[in-house]
């Protein structure tokens, strides 16, 4: 029968992964190896359609590879009692999907076991408690089409409060596309910064800070790995990778840029 995993202790490795989806003729991924080693940072970057999302999807088992096997802990996901090893993740999506309820019930989404303490602290930690205090009911402030609006980097911060809530070992990060006010983009890569002090991070970058931070960066191109390695290296030997800084973030060389960034 499945084995029961309820923590996450050394590994998660790819080898060899490839994946079709059902109605497509192409790989979305090809021969992809990979570890991600607990209590890393790692950014994943890639052009449109690259295979970013197929990858975490996979990682999260929502599909399984063919060819190919993933393991954690050197156990082979397939193995695994799925409900108990989606709960070692949590996940904050690119649009996080807020309800027309108060902060504290987004945060808690709808688990009910997760005290207004077990809330506030997600919130902290998540560097939204600052501004939620400064709403006009606080937690039970109401949000959405009748409620408080908030700006794209609060509503990040609470879906990644909500992502953190129940301690989850591997957070999982789909950055916003849409830019950021400098002030929340340095907020929102603080509560993951404070996240991967202890647990392990795995975010489809699109902001520059994110990349200088992480422990490592896989850039990822028509559904295979070109290159891993961290900043400053891929800058200087992958053009891909220095070609999509460029479209992203600007030049990243450039030294008032590299300077605010660091
Ligand atoms: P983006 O940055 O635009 O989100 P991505 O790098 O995350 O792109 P994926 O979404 O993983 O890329 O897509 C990889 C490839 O798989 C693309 O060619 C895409 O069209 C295809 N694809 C993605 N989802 C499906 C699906 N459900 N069915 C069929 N093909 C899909």
């Amino acid at each position: 029968g499945p084995v029961s995993k309820l923590s996450f202790d050394r590994s998660i490795e790819f080898r060899h992964v490839g994946f079709t989806y059902a109605c497509s003729s192409r790989p979305a991924l090809q021969d992809v190896s990979l570890i991600i080693n607990k209590g890393e940072e790692i950014a994943i970057v890639g052009p449109s359609g690259a295979g970013k999302s197929t990858l975490v999807n996979l990682l999260l088992r929502l599909h399984d590879p063919a060819p190919g096997t993933i393991y954690m802990d050197g156990i082979d996901l397939r193995q695994l009692q799925q409900r108990e090893y989606r709960q070692l993740f949590g996940v904050v999506p690119q649009e996080a999907l807020l309800l027309h309820s108060s902060i504290r019930d987004n945060i808690r989404h709808g688990r009910d076991e997760l005290t207004d303490d077990a809330v506030e602290r997600a919130a902290r930690r998540a560097n939204a408690h600052h501004f939620i205090s400064r709403l006009p009911l606080g937690y039970d402030t109401l949000i959405g089409d009748r409620g408080v609006r908030l700006s794209g980097g609060e509503r990040q911060r609470v879906a990644i409060a909500r992502a953190i809530a129940n301690d989850p070992a591997v957070l999982i990060l789909d950055e916003a596309t849409s830019a950021l006010d400098s002030e929340s983009e340095r907020s929102v890569q603080e509560a993951v910064q404070q996240f991967t002090k202890h647990g392990t991070a795995v975010v489809i970058a699109h902001r520059l800070a994110t990349v200088l931070h992480a422990d490592w960066i896989a850039v990822v191109a028509e559904g295979r790995i070109v290159d891993v390695g961290p900043h400053q290296e891929l800058l200087e030997r992958c053009v891909l990778y220095s070609r999509l800084c460029e479209l992203q973030f600007g030049d990243p060389n450039e030294p008032a840029l590299a300077k605010t960034m660091g």
